[in-house]
């Protein structure tokens, strides 16, 4: 008997140390230390035999049980200290948390995109401004009533910030001969307080073109390119009568709106319109008042808020929400 348990007792610890992991070696408790494993099969033998050698077989199974099992443990143990320092390539990683870009930059850069392909370049100017040229020289003097739509924050008299990105237009036009083409991507500022449609700082992009024979025809076919680009070629446009002291004459752009298709709805407060900026041909006396010919040049300008544009695009009713850095508002883009 003896000697049998010693030959088990081999054979079981052989094939423990050639087990390779621990699914090996779990398959081998179940064969040798299992419920019908062999271990357990010799006790069974045990009520077989005569009383004087029960004890004896007994206790030697008990011994081979536990050099087994101790076996068993170390070999496991190593197992699992090895895994503790190996990578697991099959395991899904840990996504790193990526931020977004902001919706207003989105719609930024996709203006921008747009019209650069269209041959406009970049110009920028002071977001702290003269009077002259946030007003003046487009055509809007001290005593012109259209100087109470722009709630302009003043510092000095003659100091202010600026209410629009049109100053960026004089500023180019004084420095640079026609053609001028260009683009005033910026922030505005307003003493609006903040509302649903309204935020004291906002965003605005216009853009300039200034040559020989540009005609209203060209604004009109660009207005419906970027509304194909922008909204898509479902969408319909419609160019109404308008009036800026800058442009004569002077546009309105809408676009039919996209919640309810142009049927009404409280967006659109039931015209089934949403209005996206202004436009017009540049007024022959800004023209004049940056040194350019009116008889050899004429030019157009268009211009709208980037928060505006955001809100239609992705249909939001409140301005407040592009301020607020709710991340679960910014995730969304
Ligand atoms: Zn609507």
């Amino acid at each position: 008997m003896e000697e049998r348990l010693r030959i088990l007792q081999e054979q079981i610890q052989a094939s423990l140390a050639k087990a390779r992991d621990k699914n090996a070696l779990e398959g081998l408790r179940i064969k040798y230390l299992g419920r019908k494993g062999e271990i357990n099969r010799l006790f069974k033998e045990i009520a077989q035999l005569p009383v004087e050698q029960k004890r004896i077989f007994g206790n030697e199974i008990n011994q081979l049980k536990l050099v087994i099992n101790q076996e068993l443990h170390q070999r496991l143990e190593k197992f699992q200290s090895k895994d503790k320092d190996m990578i697991d390539l099959l395991l899904p990683g840990k996504k790193p948390y990526v931020g977004h870009v902001h919706p207003i930059s989105k719609i930024f850069d996709e203006l921008i995109m747009f019209f650069t392909n269209f041959g406009f370049s970049i110009a920028t100017g002071p977001e702290i401004e003269y009077d002259w040229y946030n007003f003046g020289a487009l055509n809007i003097p001290r005593d012109h009533p259209a100087r109470d739509m722009f709630s302009s924050f003043y510092i000095k008299e003659d100091l202010l910030l600026r209410s629009h990105t049109s100053p960026v237009q004089i500023r180019v036009m004084e420095n640079q001969k026609p053609p001028i083409k260009i683009i005033c991507p910026g922030r505005c500022y307003r003493y609006d307080a903040f509302d649903a449609s309204h935020a004291p700082v906002f965003h605005q992009i216009e853009a300039l073109y200034v040559d020989k024979g540009v005609s209203f025809g060209e604004l009109k076919w660009l207005l419906s390119e970027f509304v194909r680009f922008l909204f898509g070629p479902k969408t319909k446009y419609q160019l109404r009568p308008s009036f800026f002291p800058f442009t004569e004459p002077s546009g309105e752009l809408a676009i039919s709106c996209a919640v309810c298709g142009g049927s009404g709805c409280s967006v659109c407060g039931n015209s089934g319109w949403l209005e996206l900026g202004g436009c017009g041909m540049v007024h022959p006396q800004v023209l004049k008042n940056v040194k350019i010919s009116t008889k050899k040049y004429s030019g157009y300008a268009l211009g709208m808020g980037i928060e505006r544009v955001a809100m239609i695009k992705y249909i939001i009713d409140d301005i407040r929400v592009f301020f607020n850095n709710d991340i679960r508002f910014l995730e969304q883009f």
